[in-house]
């Protein structure tokens, strides 16, 4: 009875989300879907098919039934008890990539390695630095991703976002309001295309440059654990991983979950780790830290859902 009363109370059950059904599933495991490999299920997952689908379920979903925008997860922990609400995640609609002239347009779902090996080919320079962030487009301007000295706040045009109302906008780059690894985009917004700008470029050259990227990242991160990227920011003037090995937490474990030994500002969940060890360690790294050089880190790694 009660479960009925819950079910019926649930506005996902209801006839207004029929046309949504094939795309839209309950109770969805979501430790397979995250680079830790670690988190609970999502209580609804919704793979929209392209922008107006997204817009049109937004549009039906009450405002009181939080959303939650997943890439491929690898800057994220997703916290053991799942996450209430709806969980979006882009797919094949969002992987498109094209050049018209001066500028590169990719969707929100397509991996930032593909959209790199993609500008290589067409002979676009600058966007090398994409092959060393092994998350999606909508990831790298939401978190303004950034590597081996280029980030994407540099070579975005303008961005189009569905907000959480289902307004289909395009927001230039100065109205995203981008710091380092940070947009100031509005919450709970979704991220469905990217357009960078595409300066013409040798693609020999830019290939070299790309496997520079990949040789440097195979010697210094630990790019086949379990991991989620960055822990923490760079604080003005430091290195977060220098902080963090002056403290002595270079391989510190909690259970499953181990800051790496190759690279400390990254944790590893070296099997079975649950995504409570693995924030109760950065937690402790945070402590050490600041007990060692007063420096208080602060996440890089975004942690969401439910304890
Ligand atoms: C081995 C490794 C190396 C890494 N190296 C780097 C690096 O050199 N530089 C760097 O910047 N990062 C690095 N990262 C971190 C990570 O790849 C980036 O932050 C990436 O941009 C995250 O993309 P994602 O699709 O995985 O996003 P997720 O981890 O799934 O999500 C991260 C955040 O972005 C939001 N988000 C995701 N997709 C969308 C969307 N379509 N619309 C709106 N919001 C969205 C999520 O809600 C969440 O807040 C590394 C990670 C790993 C595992």
């Amino acid at each position: 009875m009660a479960a009925r009363q819950e079910a019926e109370a649930d506005p996902l059950q209801s006839a207004a989300f029929n046309k949504f059904r094939e795309r839209l599933r309950e109770k969805v495991d979501l430790s397979k879907t995250n680079w830790f490999r670690v988190g609970g299920p999502a209580q609804w997952l919704f793979r929209p098919e392209d922008s107006r689908d997204l817009s049109n379920f937004l549009q039906v979903l009450p405002e009181s039934v939080p959303v939650t925008v997943l890439g491929v997860g690898s800057n994220l922990i997703v916290r053991d008890g799942g996450i209430d609400g709806v969980v979006i995640k882009l797919g094949r609609g969002f992987v498109g990539m094209s050049v018209d002239g001066k500028r590169l347009t990719a969707g929100g779902g397509a991996l930032d390695q593909n959209v790199a090996l993609y500008a290589c080919e067409q002979g676009v320079a600058g966007l090398e630095f994409l092959s060393g962030i092994p998350g999606t487009i909508g990831g790298a301007v939401r978190m303004n991703g950034g590597a081996y000295g280029n980030d994407t706040a540099s070579m975005l045009i303008e961005t189009e976002i569905v907000e959480r109302s289902g307004a289909i906008r395009t927001l230039s780059n100065s109205e995203i309001g981008f710091s380092y690894r940070h947009s100031g985009l509005p919450d709970g917004c979704v991220v469905t295309k990217a357009v960078f700008t595409a300066t013409p470029g040798d693609s020999d050259e830019i290939h070299d440059r790309m496997q520079a990227i990949t040789t440097s990242r195979e010697e210094t991160q630990p790019i086949r654990s379990r991991t989620g990227g960055s822990t923490f920011k760079n604080p003005e003037g430091h290195k977060a991983w220098e902080l963090v090995d002056k403290a002595g937490c270079r391989g510190l474990t909690i259970n499953g979950a181990q800051v790496s030994e190759k690279h400390c500002n990254f944790l590893i969940n070296t099997g079975n780790a649950t995504a409570r060890d693995l924030e109760a360690l950065g937690e402790e790294v945070r402590k050490r830290v600041l007990a060692h050089t007063g420096i208080t880190l602060e996440w890089e790694i975004k942690r969401i859902g439910r304890t």
